[in-house]
């Protein structure tokens, strides 16, 4: 039996009337930038995060960028994130011309240690960007209280986590602002690039806005340099129909986790499962285990049995040639994890048959 890591059209075929209705509508309207769909999308969305605003924007990697720029922080600032993360965490930071300072993460949750920060702190230093990794919330209360007692900023990078929750409350806007991604992996996938940004305060709100359309508050009068970071009009229409699918996605995911989770805990001796660290939800954008030693030849022995898996992320970004690869001191656990690390099919849509299947191949690459 094959096993895809992701098959996107098991969700969306569901919804093809509604998505094609949709799709006609914004056609018809001949509107096909920003307009009454993306405002609709984004009052739903900030519902949905728990806060006051929400933006829509052209990506998950270009909302941290805004979120940056919004911020005003760039060159000659420096920006704290976790080295074990994706690309465009750090990117986003280089881009806005600001230095990624890179932090290690904790072995069992894969999100940043708070416990790293402290150390890496300059006069320069300006803001701290914990990643929601894999769909599971970092440790938000110490990073919070250490950004407060420093006078920094907090970015959320949500882009695998948009209704995660952290003691009780919503993830995205926590600190300052959260960014979400609907690049079409996520828990929210879009039908292209989509993100957004969320956030409390009305005043960033108001920034953001203006710079996601070349600053201009007037078309031609321009009060900062923007750019163009718009949400497609026709993502948003598109996006509305499959936003209050969400929840059950993520239930989807979740009631696959704590199978797999069931089915392959007597492995435990040779696999690290995922952890739920108390007071998270963890929405399982990815069920990532730890395979110590052997990961690259799991890999591929499920490869040849037609299963699909993922490693995010084989790099830690610390050692990416464009970050001058490994200058720094040495992060041993985002290393470490770099090297373990096997994300297996989790998608809302995954068959029983295909989950046990599965897990009875890793069973069998162990026996074997
Ligand atoms: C997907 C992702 C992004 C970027 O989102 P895009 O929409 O693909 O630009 C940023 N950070 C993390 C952690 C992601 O997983």
């Amino acid at each position: 039996m094959r096993v895809p890591l992701l098959d996107i059209q098991r969700q969306n075929h569901v919804l093809q009337e509604e998505l094609r209705a949709a799709f006609d509508r914004v056609l018809e309207s001949g509107q096909f930038i920003l307009g009454q769909e993306v405002e609709a999308f984004e009052e739903m969305a900030a519902a949905a995060a728990d806060a006051r605003f929400a933006l829509g924007v052209s990506s998950g990697t270009d909302a941290i960028l805004l979120a940056l720029m919004a911020l005003g922080i760039g060159p000659g600032d420096e920006v704290i994130c976790p080295s074990f993360t994706f690309f465009a965490t750090a990117g986003s930071i280089a881009r806005a011309g600001a230095r990624p300072v890179f932090a290690d993460s904790l072995a069992d949750t894969f999100n940043l240690d708070p416990v790293a920060i402290e150390p890496l702190l300059t006069p320069r230093t300006r803001a701290i960007i914990p990643v929601h990794l894999f769909g599971q919330p970092a440790d938000m209360g110490p990073i919070l209280e250490l950004a407060r007692r420093h006078g920094l900023r907090v970015i959320e990078d949500t882009a695998q986590a948009f209704g995660a929750e952290y003691c009780g409350r919503s993830v995205g806007a926590l600190g300052d602002c959260g960014t979400m991604s609907f690049y079409p992996s996520k828990n929210l996938g879009a039908f292209g690039d989509a993100g957004l940004l969320v956030t409390n305060d009305r005043e960033l709100a108001r920034r953001a806005r203006l710079l996601r359309n070349h600053g201009a508050e007037r078309q031609y009068f321009h009060a900062m340099i923007g750019g163009n970071f718009r949400l497609d009009t026709v993502q948003a229409a598109l996006l509305r129909v499959k936003l209050p699918h969400l929840a059950a996605y993520t239930a989807g995911r979740q009631k696959h986790a704590s199978e797999y989770t069931r089915l392959l805990r007597p492995l435990e001796d040779r696999i690290i499962l995922p952890a739920a660290a108390p007071d998270r939800t963890h929405i399982m954008n990815q069920y990532t285990i730890r395979v110590p030693g052997r990961r690259d030849e799991l890999q591929e022995y499920l490869r040849r049995r037609g299963i699909g898996t993922a490693i995010y992320y084989p790099v830690p970004l610390h050692r990416q040639e464009c970050f001058g690869g490994a200058l720094e001191a040495p992060l041993p656990v985002a290393e470490m994890l770099a090297a373990e690390v096997l994300s297996l099919p989790v998608f809302p849509e995954l068959k029983a048959e295909e989950r046990a299947e599965v897990a009875q191949a890793i069973f069998d690459f162990y026996d074997g």
